[in-house]
């Protein structure tokens, strides 16, 4: 809740800061919460393949899907950071000093999950669990790192083609503020249950297909001290990020797993040996 923070903020400065030191204390730790900084990671594959199939992609993404998203998700989070990243850049776009200062890792992958490093999702995994958000986007489904934080197969079903709607199934939860209760996406890919999800992930939106499938289409899951978003609507050869309540949908995401605190500053559960016992 980047933006409303930042009312609070203001709300508090103009209020109460001269009341007393305790309010200014506040008002003063506030105005410091870390400005989010967001990087969006693409494969970047079906874009630049010399193919017609790449050919539709560019038609809607001509500089890449993560470009595209950057562009148009920056004028609802004013005060975030927004980096873009792919897997043909030196490691693999995310080098240590851009994977450590990032709060938010959105993903999106496809032809190329098998092509990401292990080390890679590995000091992904661990940064998630100290605290960094997660937005896994469309296919990502079979990322390596969304079927780490799953534990699960996270396989489903699928056809090309047709008509989705998108219902709000979780009306209290802050992904769906602004977003009306029900949207249509006239021409997506359906993806289809079951949908190989653990347990306890959390759904908020819930889709209809033609054909008559249904799924899970956005769910949240906590995973250490770090917040997950799936959201499935994003084909690649149809302009669905183009789609005002899709981007609405993503924008809202990308503030609900922006961590509350420092990535890091929650301390993590770790092995100790304790031999001098608590009581005698
Ligand atoms: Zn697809």
């Amino acid at each position: 809740m980047i933006s409303i923070v930042k009312n609070k903020i203001h709300f508090y400065g103009l209020r109460f800061a001269t009341l007393n030191s305790q309010l200014s204390t506040i008002n003063y730790q506030l105005s410091t919460k870390k400005m989010p900084s967001i990087t969006i990671w693409n494969e970047f594959v079906h874009e630049r393949s010399n193919s017609d199939y790449g050919s539709m992609c560019r038609q809607h993404y001509p500089n890449g899907i993560h470009r595209h998203l950057a562009e148009k998700l920056a004028p609802a989070l004013p005060e975030a950071r927004i980096r873009t990243a792919s897997l043909d850049e030196p490691a693999n776009g995310l080098p240590d000093d851009v994977l450590n200062s990032t709060d938010v890792l959105v993903w999106w992958g496809h032809a190329a999950h098998d092509k990401v490093p292990d080390d890679l999702v590995d000091r992904i995994h661990t940064r998630i669990l100290a605290g960094m958000g997660l937005v896994a986007l469309h296919s990502a489904h079979m990322s390596k790192i969304f079927r780490r934080v799953c534990g699960t197969s996270c396989m489903l079903r699928w056809r090309d083609g047709g008509r989705e709607r998108v219902w709000v199934v979780d009306p209290m939860h802050p992904i769906v503020k602004g977003v009306p209760e029900t949207f249509a996406i006239d021409e997506t890919e359906m993806y289809g249950e079951p949908f190989g999800l653990p347990p306890d992930a959390h759904p908020v939106f819930m889709s209809w297909y033609e054909g008559g499938n249904v799924f899970r289409s956005g769910v949240t899951l906590n995973r250490g001290a770090g917040k997950v978003f799936y959201f499935s609507p994003g084909h690649e050869t149809f302009p669905i990020y183009h789609d005002a309540n899709v981007l609405k949908v993503i924008a809202n995401g990308l503030r609900w797993v922006s961590p509350e605190t420092p990535v890091g500053a929650n301390p993590l559960p770790y092995a100790v040996d304790e031999q001098t016992p608590y009581e005698k």
